[in-house]
């Protein structure tokens, strides 16, 4: 998608700070990091949100998560960390192409904000 910044940050149009990547998923730091480690897990191929996937994309986001949890067992911080999807305007989501958040590294509050 022309007009989607994941999209461009994939086709290297936009630079990011790339942690992982394999032939489905790319995981890049978040520009405004919440925690010590903040990282974006997102599909290569382009798909709104949770709220606009379909049975079809299951499989993939499940496949973002575990690239999530791979990365936290890399970074050493099983101890705790979240990973979490922000779905539509309400929860904070901006970025319409669907993202894993990974946080971690610090004390992590319930409930969220
Ligand atoms: P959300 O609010 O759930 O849609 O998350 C979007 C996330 O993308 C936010 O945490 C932003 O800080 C992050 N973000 C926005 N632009 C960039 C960028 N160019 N590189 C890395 N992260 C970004
Ligand atoms: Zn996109």
């Amino acid at each position: 998608m022309k007009d989607c910044l994941f999209c461009r940050i994939i086709a290297g149009e936009i630079p990011s700070k790339k942690v992982y990547e394999d032939e489905r998923t790319v995981a890049f730091e978040d520009i405004n990091p919440q925690a010590p480690t903040h990282v974006l897990v997102i599909p290569k191929n382009h798909l709104q949100g949770l709220k606009e996937a379909g049975a079809e994309d299951a499989e993939m986001i499940g496949y973002c998560h575990l690239a999530a949890a791979k990365i936290a067992r890399e970074r050493g911080i099983e101890e705790g960390y979240r990973t979490v999807l922000n779905v539509g305007p309400g929860a904070g989501q901006s970025v319409f192409h669907l993202h894993v958040h990974l946080i971690g590294g610090r004390d992590l509050k319930w409930p969220p904000g």
